[in-house]
């Protein structure tokens, strides 16, 4: 049987729930979406981390991964009709666009008589799987902590050697760095390594220096994660019992738990998550609008908050600790809006 496996969150070829099922049945052709709704409102450095993605996809795949360019609801059809799949494989997106366009794509797909089958997603629980006794949604991270921890997670999944169908691609679409930015090594198997370092020589430490900003004490993997380079599940299968190995299992639940806050209450995309909140003044106007420029340019006078943004800019990261800073600084000393904050990074 042939199928499609649709890269989307997952560009990589390790520990792939999708990808090796995909695998067991048969011929694959690997295909990649440039889907104008999310590319036309990326900027340029996310579209470079996105292109160097692919690259490194394409490359670990002996180029043949297809990339089209389009809306997933015509081009996904289109795809698996001239391939002959009768599925079309998908690691599941819990965001609220995900949803509706995978929802969108399998009516679609459904017309052809194509199946849209979802197998694994983004993380080790998924979103909306922990739950307090009653069923309701946990609100405070510790408790959600146990029990994401005693509802555990699958072991790796065993790689496979996929057989790769093609298709002609679309031409890719280019993007440039702007001036001074540099980004580090993108991909499955650069993020390997930069797990390999952390976890070998730097894990021990990481309770005390991840609080210090002025030292390359973390992981630095929040990228990989956000592409699925590496997926937690891997990052987890490795960790023990010891202090600092916890320490860093909860930093891995902290983005699960966010994914389950956003699963439940989608518009905290966009809006407040407590109501009060929502009543609280911000500042609009030419003067709110030059602090905002400060800010995300690193010219507040703040050398602490200055030094971040910039490393923001010409890097494409910034520290937990100092993240954290820069989001209260924003809405507590400019007023402005978090939205707006949000939207920058
Ligand atoms: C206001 C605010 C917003 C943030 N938004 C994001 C975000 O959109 N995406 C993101 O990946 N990180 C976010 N973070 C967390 C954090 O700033 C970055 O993940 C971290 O700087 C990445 O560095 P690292 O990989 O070296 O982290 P490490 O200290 O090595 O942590 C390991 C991993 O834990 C995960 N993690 C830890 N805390 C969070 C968190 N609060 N939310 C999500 N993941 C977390 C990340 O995937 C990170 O790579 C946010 C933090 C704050 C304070």
């Amino acid at each position: 049987m042939t199928s499609v496996m649709w890269f989307r969150r997952d560009l990589r070829l390790n520990d792939h729930a999708a990808l090796a099922r995909a695998a067991e049945t048969g011929p694959v052709l690997g295909l990649f979406v440039i889907d104008p709704h999310l590319w036309d409102k990326s900027g340029a450095v996310r579209r470079v981390c996105l292109l160097r993605s692919l690259d490194a996809l394409n490359e670990a795949m002996d180029g043949q991964l297809v990339v089209r360019e389009g809306s997933p609801t015509e081009v996904v059809p289109a795809v698996a009709k001239d391939v002959g799949a009768s599925t079309v494989f998908i690691s599941a997106d819990f965001a609220p666009y995900g949803q509706q366009r995978d929802a969108e794509v399998e009516r679609a797909l459904l017309d052809d008589q194509v199946a849209l089958e979802s197998v694994g997603s983004p993380y080790a629980v998924n979103p909306g799987v922990v739950r307090k006794s009653d069923g309701t949604p946990y609100q405070v991270f510790t408790p959600f902590y146990r029990a994401w921890c005693d509802s555990g997670w699958l072991a790796p999944v065993a790689n496979t050697t996929p057989s790769w169908l093609n298709l002609v691609s679309d031409p890719w679409p280019t993007a440039e760095l702007p001036a001074g930015v540099t980004l580090p090594a993108i991909g499955e198997q650069a993020s390997l390594d930069l797990w390999r370092t952390f976890h070998t020589d730097l894990i021990d430490e990481y309770p005390d220096h991840r609080d210090r900003p002025d030292l390359a004490g973390t992981s630095s993997l929040s990228m990989a994660l956000r592409w699925g380079h590496v997926h937690p599940r891997t990052l987890l299968a490795e960790l023990n019992d010891s202090r600092a190995h916890d320490v860093y299992r909860r930093e891995l639940c902290w983005r699960e738990f966010y994914a389950d806050v956003l699963f439940h209450v989608p518009q905290s995309a966009r809006h407040s998550l407590k109501p009060t909140m929502q009543a609280m003044r911000t500042d609009s106007g030419a003067t709110a609008d030059a602090r905002f420029a400060a800010c995300t340019e690193g010219r507040t006078g703040y050398p602490f908050v200055d030094a971040g943004m910039r490393q923001l800019v010409a890097e494409g990261w910034i520290h937990n600790r100092v993240r954290m800073v820069v989001a209260s600084f924003l809405v507590k000393d400019l007023h402005l809006d978090w939205q707006r904050g949000a939207s920058h990074f």
